[in-house]
């Protein structure tokens, strides 16, 4: 489930829709929890779909570290890619604000974290901007996400959280915000996919 400060809004012909904050979401907010309604797609129920529903999944879906194609069921899956995101999700089950977004900004994220199976071009217009996002960018920037997720971990307790209700790893993660040594096990940093920190 996406903020509920947010909003869609159209892009351009080239991008589409994106993300929007309808008001300011500070550092450390959960901008998006996994929940009950997001669907989980093995490849071979992909395989089974009709051609419209796969085109669908494949546009609309990520994957996450267990292999599954999530598809979500509300504006979450039109947030769009940045190599400069304000949102980092580093583990399955939520993403959170990395820097303070404003009223009107577009919230984005790091494809990268998406365990993308093939890479495609980037024209993103971040200063930064990479050029193509591929499948072992956790290689080189897998120790800034972890950077900016941790800084961002931190503040949890000090903003206001209402996807709280809705994260499933409350314990995991009220656990972590005790004993930062229970970081690297909720980041699945044993995870080949986020790479060294
Ligand atoms: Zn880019």
């Amino acid at each position: 489930m996406v903020h509920p400060d947010t909003e869609l809004r159209f892009v351009s012909p080239a991008i589409g829709w994106g993300v929007f904050a309808t008001r300011d979401i500070p550092t450390g907010t959960i901008t998006w929890a996994l929940d009950v309604l997001d669907q989980h797609l093995s490849d071979e129920d992909i395989r089974r779909l009709p051609d419209y529903a796969r085109e669908l999944v494949e546009e609309y879906a990520y994957i996450d570290g267990r292999g599954d194609h999530i598809l979500c069921w509300d504006h979450a899956r039109f947030y769009n890619h940045s190599c400069d995101a304000n949102c980092l999700g580093v583990c399955d089950d939520f993403q959170m604000a990395v820097r303070d977004i404003a009223a009107g900004e577009e919230l984005t994220e790091d494809y990268g974290t998406f365990n993308p199976r093939e890479p495609f071009h980037c024209s993103c217009g971040a200063a930064q901007c990479r050029g193509a996002v591929l499948p072992d960018d956790y290689l080189r920037i897998g120790g800034e996400w972890m950077k900016l997720a941790r800084a961002a971990f931190f503040l949890i307790p000090t903003v206001p959280q209402p996807l709280w209700p809705v994260l499933r790893e409350r314990q995991a993660v009220e656990a972590a915000l005790a004993d930062p040594s229970l970081l690297p096990s909720l980041f699945g940093l044993d995870d080949v996919r986020q790479g060294p920190v």
